[in-house]
């Protein structure tokens, strides 16, 4: 079953090599009892190690079940680990945070036997445990321990039980039942390999191997023992692929795991928190601004253009100062002579004091003509829209936008009360429609006719602006020049001075720019916000290796029972997937909210889309992902032996 030649183990120690095996020779038959002895430092450990292929020897060949198992991959040799072999520690190694039973049934979950917490149960009464399964291994006595101990190793019907001092930590009663157990075993046909410095102890074996400084001294058959036949290779099944229920189960664990420790569960999801907190606000805000720019540009109407006097009035070159000047009339020739004009709307701007009764606000005037409510949307919700007649006869009458109203009147309708303009009597015959969005607010306006406006209010003889409609999009630059070149040949304005007398605005290209802008921002950011999310995803990775770092006894006991590289890495991985998909979607619930109180309490215009969550989602999923990959990988590649030994 177990035959060894010419097995070495050297350990290196700074600059000195330590020589813990010298080429030792073993044949150990099926059914045997087999009782390694020897001082302390002899070598016992090591060669029980190599056996139950927690380590592996620096030369020599061991043959397990006639298979040679120096050529083995770490997978297969996890596989022969849970299948083969039932390996008994000195100090127990059980895990402290599950009860008996699932410490018992653990190795169950590698070998995806079924039973699990039964099977722990049935081998716990085996072992006379049968009341004890609910207790965690620190409610119990060193004896009832190892007693779980040994269940353990049974679970998977291992041919072979290891032993490294079994009884070294126990009381002599303990001890008793330790080897009644380990005799009934062996009675069943369970090869036994039991290490022990004590002679009472070895007595009950049917084989006594002595060694000393690495070598064999003595080989003793106390009782004779007859091989039952060839020992055939139990071909173990070939490595289960993962599946889906596996990592159901990885993610199990993993949350009672995170449970456990719950205050640094806490502060590594706080990070990736943040982030997605972040992410989600920031795009709500870059989202809310970007949309309220672009209604805003809408209620500007489209396609529009806006022609304006250029630098001369401005730079005071006199006399050019008639050629720039603009009149309704212009308006009106414009409309005439180019047919892709759809509407032209002269306006006169300026700042006036309105008054009702006591109150009074400083506003914004605007005078035009009845065009203008189709042009720039602007038709009256109460009320109407003056008339060419009323604009013709200078009439005083005036539509108000909703923060005059509510100004003013509060809840009371205005139509016909009569609005004090600069100390004029103005008649309200209509309401505008509310707009949203912008920088300044353009309902606080009123707007007048505009021949009432130039004459009675501002005292102007020009229009400040034309603003024309053009009937389509592909025909706004076009008439961009049409228009220009007209008011040239009218005005007869001489070539060198064309460039200063009228300058024209596509609005077009500025709801470009904005909008250009804005994205830009958005997208600014999104990045900040990103960064926050990659610290969250680096404090996972910082606090998965401290776990690890604390764990690492844990990993290689599981790696002792059978547990192969990735279902370790599963197990990490899982770990740092739940922190960030908790985090997460803490997160997106407080971004979430962050957006909806700016908006209804700083009045920030944001907006949350489904989108945004699923991105902000399925980032921390990845930043779980990726940054929990390396801790994951690092615990996976744990030597078992190494890890068991880490303090
Ligand atoms: P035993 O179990 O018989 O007391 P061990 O097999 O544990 O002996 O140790 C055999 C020799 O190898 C001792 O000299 C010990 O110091 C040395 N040794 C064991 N493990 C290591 C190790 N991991 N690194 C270096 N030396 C070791
Ligand atoms: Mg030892």
């Amino acid at each position: 079953m177990i035959e060894i030649k010419g097995l070495t183990k050297v350990y290196q120690m700074g600059d000195n090599k330590v020589w813990a095996l010298k080429g030792v020779d073993l044949l150990i038959e099926e059914g045997d009892f087999v009782a390694i002895m020897g001082p302390s430092g002899s070598g016992k450990s090591t060669l029980t190690q190599i056996l139950g292929l927690l380590d592996s020897p620096t030369s020599g060949s061991y043959k397990l079940n006639g298979r040679e198992v120096g050529h083995l991959t770490e997978e297969d040799l996890a596989i022969l680990r849970r299948e083969e072999i039932g390996f008994i520690f000195q100090q127990f190694n059980l895990l402290p945070r599950m009860d008996a039973a699932e410490n018992v049934s653990l190795p169950l979950f590698y070998s995806k036997k079924s039973g699990g917490r039964d099977a722990g149960q049935k081998l716990l009464e085996r072992v006379g445990l049968g009341p004890r399964s609910h207790h965690k291994p620190k409610e119990m006595s060193g004896g009832q321990q190892q007693r779980v101990a040994i269940a353990r190793s049974l679970v998977n019907a291992p041919r072979i039980i290891m032993a490294d001092e079994p009884t070294g930590n126990l009381d002599s009663v303990s001890e008793e039942e330790i080897m009644k157990i380990l005799q009934e075993l062996n009675a069943q046909g369970i090869t036994i390999l039991m290490v022990t410095h004590e002679d009472s102890i070895a007595e009950k074996a049917k084989r006594i191997i002595r060694i000393r400084d690495g070598e064999v001294l003595s080989d003793e058959r106390r009782v004779p023992h007859k091989a039952p036949g060839v020992s055939i290779a139990r071909i173990p099944p070939p490595p289960p692929p993962i599946g889906w229920r596996d990592i159901k189960e990885h993610f199990i664990q993993g949350k009672r795991t995170l449970a456990a420790n719950k205050i640094r569960t806490a502060l590594s999801m706080l990070g990736i928190l943040i982030g997605v907190a972040s992410v989600v606000a920031m795009l709500a805000i870059g989202r809310g601004a970007q949309e309220s720019i672009e209604a805003q540009l809408s209620s500007l109407g489209s396609n529009m253009l806006v022609l304006r006097t250029g630098n001369i009035r401005r730079g005071g070159v006199a006399q050019l100062e008639s050629a720039s000047r603009m009149e309704y009339q212009d308006a009106k020739m414009l409309m005439e002579k180019l047919p892709a004009i759809k509407e032209a709307v002269p306006t006169v701007n300026g700042q006036v004091t309105v008054s009702f009764l006591n109150k009074n606000r400083s506003t914004q005037v605007i005078g035009t003509t009845p065009g203008y409510q189709e042009l720039r949307n602007a038709k009256p919700t109460l009320g109407r829209f003056f008339t060419d007649t009323e604009d013709q006869s200078r009439a005083r009458v005036t539509v108000i936008g909703t923060t005059v109203v509510k100004d003013l009147f509060g809840d009371k309708n205005p139509i016909g009360e009569s609005l004090k303009v600069n100390k004029v009597n103005f008649l309200i015959i209509g309401v505008l429609p509310s707009k949203s969005g912008g920088w300044r607010d353009e309902n606080d306006v009123v707007i007048v006719p505009l021949q009432t406006g130039m004459k009675r209010l501002l005292g102007k003889t020009s229009v400040d602006s034309i603003n024309i409609q053009v009937r389509s999009a592909e025909a706004l630059s076009r008439t961009e020049d049409d228009v220009l070149e007209m008011m040239f040949k009218e005005k007869k304005v001489p070539f060198s001075q064309r460039e200063d007398t009228f300058e024209i605005q596509n609005m077009a290209d500025i709801q470009e720019a904005l909008s250009s802008t804005s994205k830009t921002m958005s997208v600014l950011l999104a990045s900040i916000a990103t960064i926050s999310l990659l610290v969250g995803g680096i404090g996972i990775m910082n606090i998965m290796l401290v776990s690890i770092t604390e764990r690492t006894k844990e990993i290689g006991l599981r790696k002792a029972v059978g547990a192969r590289p990735i279902d370790i890495l599963w197990q990490f991985l899982a770990e740092s997937v739940v922190v960030s998909v908790v985090g997460g979607t803490i997160g997106i619930l407080i971004g979430v909210t962050v957006s909806v109180l700016l908006a209804s309490v700083a009045g920030w215009p944001t907006s949350v889309t489904w989108d945004a969550i699923a991105l902000a989602f399925g980032f921390s999923v990845l930043v779980g992902i990726v940054f929990g990959v390396y801790p994951a990988r690092k615990a996976s590649l744990l030597s078992p032996l190494e890890a068991l030994r880490y303090e």
